[in-house]
């Protein structure tokens, strides 16, 4: 299941809404690579909000349309890109899915920073709107559309609390006596620790209410943190690159200590660094999604789950990794976040195993790759927005200021 669909035999119509960011874009060269024929739908929000927030991508993305005509050039392949707000333009999304008939639709669609989303009430109102609005939008569509397409979700491990329920992190199910001794099998309790993370928790809710109302055929899939800037399509052509957030709202922890790394610069642990997260390459987000889109559910069985990581490192120890290679210092910021300070994190993530993943880890020297990156591009960071600029309630405000 795992292998490619260049034979034709699994080619498959995929739309992937959210295609011009940071998953979404490497996935669909990935996916049009592998000869499915890819229809990219995004609003261009992300980029608005980094004109908003006064930051840029690290590495000079090009607008959408030279990204696919940079890509049409390097492999003969056609990808149409379309502007569509999946929360605004219901009508325009239904008539989309029966225009294209896709036989799956991989949802990134969301405004996805955990900092951003705990700004102020107007990003938490947007988040939750856009956010859960688009998925509504798009089970609602694809039962108005009549076309049986195969949704495919980006969740995330922190739809799980980050192992509060003690031991290994099931995917998505877990096993439980009910009052009166009853045994039964349900989703995972959800323990949001953002409003971000909140929203991917009802999403949660909205696919298994969608697939046992109506019958759609839904994967969501908890990501890990990811990683890493380029993969073997993006590298293909300057034109191509991939996006890269360091900010403190967007920057993902493991880029932005390379990033702080390869400038020379401390790299900003926050509170102890004792929280454990799970982490996957960019290049494995790709292939992960290919292997979902391969494998969908059957009508009528509820919604399939996968955990998508690669494995889980406390935070202090991936800075001490990247601290050993570039010689920089780690430097204890007040946690901004509301959060336990240390943390335990086991996940299982045997099913992508099974269906043929072999995931790259942190000890591959992939870090090599990122830095260079950062080398070429340095002279583009703005150093001022690396600090955190979002905290999650006044007390966190105030302990991170007065350490000023
Ligand atoms: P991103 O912000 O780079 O990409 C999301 C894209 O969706 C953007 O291009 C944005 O413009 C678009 N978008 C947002 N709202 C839209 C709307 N209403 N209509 C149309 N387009 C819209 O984020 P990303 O890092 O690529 O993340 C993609 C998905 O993967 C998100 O759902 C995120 O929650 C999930 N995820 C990401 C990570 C990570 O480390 N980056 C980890 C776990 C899960």
């Amino acid at each position: 299941h795992a292998e490619s669909a260049v034979n034709g035999a699994d080619k498959k119509k995929v739309i992937v809404l959210g295609g011009d960011g940071f998953c979404g874009w490497p996935t669909s060269l990935y996916l049009s690579d592998q000869g499915h024929d890819v229809v990219i739908v995004d609003n261009l929000s992300r980029r608005n909000i980094d004109t908003e927030l006064g930051c840029d991508s690290l590495t000079p993305i090009q607008s959408p349309d030279v990204r696919v005509q940079a890509w049409k050039e390097v492999s003969g392949k056609e990808m149409k890109f379309v502007n569509l707000d999946v929360y605004k333009e219901y009508d325009l999304l239904v008539q989309l899915i029966k225009d294209e008939q896709p036989d799956s639709i991989v949802h990134f669609a969301e405004q996805r920073a955990a900092p951003y989303s705990m700004k102020t009430s107007k990003t938490k109102r947007y988040t939750v709107d856009n956010n859960v609005g688009g998925s509504n939008n798009l089970c609602c569509a694809v039962i108005d559309s009549e076309v049986d397409a195969h949704i495919v979700h980006l969740g995330t491990m922190g739809v799980y609390g980050y192992g509060t329920s003690g031991g290994e992190i099931p995917e998505g199910y877990i096993d439980v006596i009910l009052p009166g001794g009853r045994e039964s099998n349900i989703l995972h309790p959800a323990y949001p620790g953002s409003v971000y993370h909140a929203t991917k928790c009802l999403d949660a809710l909205l696919w298994q209410f969608y697939q046992k109302n109506d019958n759609l055929r839904i994967t969501d899939l908890h990501q890990g943190i990811v990683w890493g800037t380029n993969t073997p399509q993006t590298i293909k052509d300057e034109r191509l690159i991939n996006r890269f957030d360091y900010d403190g709202d967007y920057g993902t922890v493991l880029n932005r200590f390379l990033m702080q790394g390869a400038m020379g610069v401390p790299l900003t642990v926050y509170g102890t660094g004792g929280q454990t997260r799970a982490f996957i390459h960019i290049t494995d987000t790709a292939r992960c999604i290919e292997i979902a889109i391969n494998n969908p559910p059957k009508a009528g069985e509820r919604v399939e789950i996968f955990n998508q990581v690669a494995e889980t490192r406390r935070v202090r120890d991936v800075a001490k990794l990247v601290a050993d290679q570039t010689g920089v210092e780690m430097n204890l910021l007040p946690n901004p976040r509301q959060e336990a300070a240390e943390n335990e994190l086991d996940v299982s993530n045997r099913k992508f195993c099974s269906l043929g993943l072999d995931p790259i880890t942190l000890d591959e020297a992939l870090f090599n790759e990122v830095t260079e990156v950062v080398q070429k591009y340095k002279h583009r960071c703005d150093p001022t927005k690396i600090l955190p600029a979002s905290f999650w309630n006044k007390k966190r405000a105030e302990e991170c200021a007065s350490l000023d």
